[in-house]
């Protein structure tokens, strides 16, 4: 399968064939058509799969293909993504920032632990994608300069991280305060009870995707076995 034959909108085509993608991986070449379907998803998927593009590229495409005929608040996303960690949050972030270069789509990246000065700043202009860890997120809610009423695309990114985190709470409030009518997606390289009780409140009638196994080797790896005596080991 080709990046083409997803039906993926132009300028992220170009993007994509900029940072030298030549195929979709196993987990894109699932998930892109679910959420261009507009269907909920379940993905278990670890870092390094190509994960992250996954579920940007169709986000993006949504903003794209269905820009509203007015211009919205400033802080009012149609796009948000929850993280664990500052980390995880940037990554993501930083990969809608890339596939969107030729596209006019704003991301913001909301994370604990960094002043608020530029967060507030970055907050009130025209936000499209919010990547953002949950504790900061409500802060920012609280505050008035976060306002997820239009949210249309709720992603939970490492949701297992983020519940060993004790985010679970936060989560809740979080899906109280969007919008009923929405797309949601919940990325988890483990599936426990609680997980499974989570996807169960907030994901409508979802499509299962799994990348590859852990622990397959890669194609291009040759693996070779000789068997010897104990003595010449
Ligand atoms: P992730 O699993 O989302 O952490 O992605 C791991 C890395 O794979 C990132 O650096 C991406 O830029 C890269 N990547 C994502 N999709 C592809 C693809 N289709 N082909 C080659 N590299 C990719």
């Amino acid at each position: 399968m080709t990046f083409s034959e997803l039906n993926l909108a132009p300028a992220l085509l170009q993007a994509i064939a900029t940072c030298g993608y030549e195929e979709p991986t196993p987990i894109q070449a699932q998930a892109i058509p679910a959420l261009l379907a507009g269907k909920d998803l379940i993905a278990s998927a670890q870092t390094g799969t190509g994960k992250t593009a996954a579920f940007v590229l169709p986000a993006l495409h949504r903003l794209l293909e269905n820009a509203p005929a007015t211009r919205r608040r400033p802080g009012t996303p149609r796009v948000l993504v929850l993280a664990p960690t500052r980390e995880l949050a940037q990554q993501v972030a930083d990969q809608a920032v890339q596939y969107a270069r030729q596209a006019r789509i704003a991301t913001v990246c909301l994370y604990g632990g960094a002043p608020y000065p530029v967060q507030n700043r970055q907050l009130s202009r025209q936000v499209d994608v919010l990547v953002a860890t949950p504790g900061r997120l409500l802060d920012h809610v609280e505050r008035g300069r976060v306002d997820l009423s239009q949210v249309e695309l709720l992603v939970l990114d490492e949701a297992d991280r983020m519940l060993d985190m004790g985010f679970i709470h936060d989560i809740k409030r979080v899906i109280k305060l969007v919008p009923k009518k929405r797309q949601n997606l919940l990325f988890s390289a483990t599936f426990s009870d609680e997980i499974r009780a989570l996807a169960g409140t907030f994901l409508i009638d979802p499509e299962y995707v799994e990348s590859e196994r852990r622990n397959t080797p890669p194609d291009l790896v040759k693996q070779y076995v000789y068997k010897v005596d104990r003595e010449r080991k």
